[in-house]
């Protein structure tokens, strides 16, 4: 069971910790048969999961550890084998002159890119490499958390070079796994010749998710040579990765060296402002033009990652579709509301001891009837941001501070209209707004 054991931290590694404690952690070795590994879960919907979805990626891993023949096989509760185990395939896209392979996502170009402070570098450098292959930087390491547009810019790389300047540049493109994969058929094939020919001629090699590789010795070693090779010739290689080359485990000295040798690229979490932009865009390629507020409440609430933001708003669009309600912010709350769990919500108390204790009023006093200035200030903002930050009606907010919707939109106006005759309240509102999204 030693060897189940040893393949934890790479199965850790390829799905993250919350993934890996879900799927992984269950399962647990039953017996070793020859080179097969039985594995058993006494809970069936983990079993029927990880059939599915992931034990073609157990086996990859497994596989280049122990060889091309080892074989993983989960055994059902009742006893009996699961019917298919998984297979490696082959698949890999090399493409020359002006069409792309299907492998590559149309939509992933540059025009399509939002760029903003958090991406701009990254973006910058894929462009650079673009219109240069080979002299810019080399290689272009781009690294950054998941679903932050890693892949996107890889691709966006193919098609420039491909389509829009129309040369004729052999282009490979594949995810590391597809190339780990391809390895171990190769070796076990015996047509390595056949691997390294491929890999060899490329212009341009573009792979993806290259932490994949972490662990995988025998596939480090093909790589270095295959890396090697590419570089000297002058060939441009690109990789993204979800940690910078210091933070991959298991990556063997040589490869880290070589790929601090080039330019390492970061992107960050888009600010709000690059979340919105981002929105827009993804809504207008649907045919859709958002109410900005509609904009705002969905950027606001996804922060940290822009396939979740995509997400939501495919969601929307799916949920304005089907009730055939037009597009506001209500919908928007209701069709995100299993999605966006409750308690990473700022609450309306939340704001009002975060307004209390900064003006150094009391709570009970924003919620009193007192009109003194000293308190009607503090009062009118509470209800701004209550409005900007949650995106709750005015008769909501009227009923929190037991008045009339009119005086809450009073207070919105007022509070917009002293942000824009006070440059020093604007700031602080605005500070204030990010205090709440963080
Ligand atoms: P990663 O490879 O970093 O995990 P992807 O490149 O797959 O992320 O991006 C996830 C989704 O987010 C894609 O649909 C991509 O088009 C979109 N995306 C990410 N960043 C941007 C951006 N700056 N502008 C437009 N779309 C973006
Ligand atoms: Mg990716």
């Amino acid at each position: 069971m030693k060897r189940w054991i040893d393949l934890q931290p790479h199965l850790r590694q390829m799905l993250g910790t919350e993934e890996y404690g879900t799927w992984i952690r269950p399962l647990s070795p039953v017996r070793l048969e020859g080179s097969t590994l039985v594995l058993s879960c006494t809970n069936d919907i983990v079993t029927d999961w990880v059939r599915d979805h992931l034990l073609r990626d157990i086996q990859t891993v497994a596989r280049s550890h122990y060889g091309p023949d080892f074989h993983i096989e989960l055994e059902t509760p009742n006893g009996s084998h699961a019917p298919q185990t998984a297979s490696v395939e082959s698949s890999s896209t090399s493409t020359t002159g002006r069409h792309a392979s299907p492998q590559m996502n149309p939509a992933y170009t540059f025009d399509r890119f939002v760029i903003g402070p958090s991406n701009q570098f990254a973006c910058a450098a894929a462009e650079a490499v673009a219109e240069r292959p080979g002299q810019a930087y080399n290689p272009l390491f781009i690294y950054g958390g998941s679903g932050l547009g890693k892949t996107h810019l890889l691709h966006a790389i193919a098609h420039r070079i491909l389509h829009e300047r129309g040369q004729r540049l052999r282009v490979v493109y594949m995810t590391t796994e597809q190339f780990v994969n391809q390895l171990i058929n190769c070796i076990r094939r015996k047509k390595m010749d056949e691997f390294r020919s491929t890999f060899r001629a490329a212009d341009v090699l573009l792979l993806d998710d290259i932490q994949f590789i972490a662990g995988k010795e025998r596939t480090q070693v093909e790589f270095f040579h295959t890396f090697n090779t590419l570089q000297s010739a002058g060939r441009q290689v690109v990789f993204t990765s979800d940690a910078r080359p210091a933070d991959i485990p298991g990556l063997e000295e040589r490869l880290r060296s070589r790929f601090l040798q080039g330019l390492l690229a970061d992107i960050q979490p888009p600010e709000l402002e690059t979340r919105c932009a981002i929105l827009r865009e993804k809504a207008r390629a649907i045919g859709w033009q958002l109410p900005e507020d509609v904009v705002l409440f969905i950027a606001r609430r996804v922060q940290k990652n822009v396939r979740e933001l995509e997400g939501c708003l495919n969601r929307s669009v799916a949920f304005a579709q089907l009730t055939s309600h037009p597009m506001t912010v209500d919908l928007v709350r209701t069709a995100l509301s299993q999605l966006l769990p409750d308690e990473h919500r700022t609450s309306p108390p939340d704001v009002i001891r975060f307004v209390a204790h900064h003006y150094g009023v009391r709570v009970a006093d924003l919620k009193g009837r007192s009109n003194r200035r000293s308190i009607a200030l503090p009062r009118q903002v509470a209800m701004f941001l209550i409005r900007e930050i949650l995106n709750l009606s005015y008769p909501e907010i009227g009923k929190i501070f037991a008045k009339h919707h009119s005086t809450v939109i009073y207070a919105v106006d007022t509070v917009q209209k002293m942000r824009q005759s006070n440059p020093d309240f604007d700031a602080t509102m605005t500070s204030f707004r990010e205090h709440f999204e963080s």
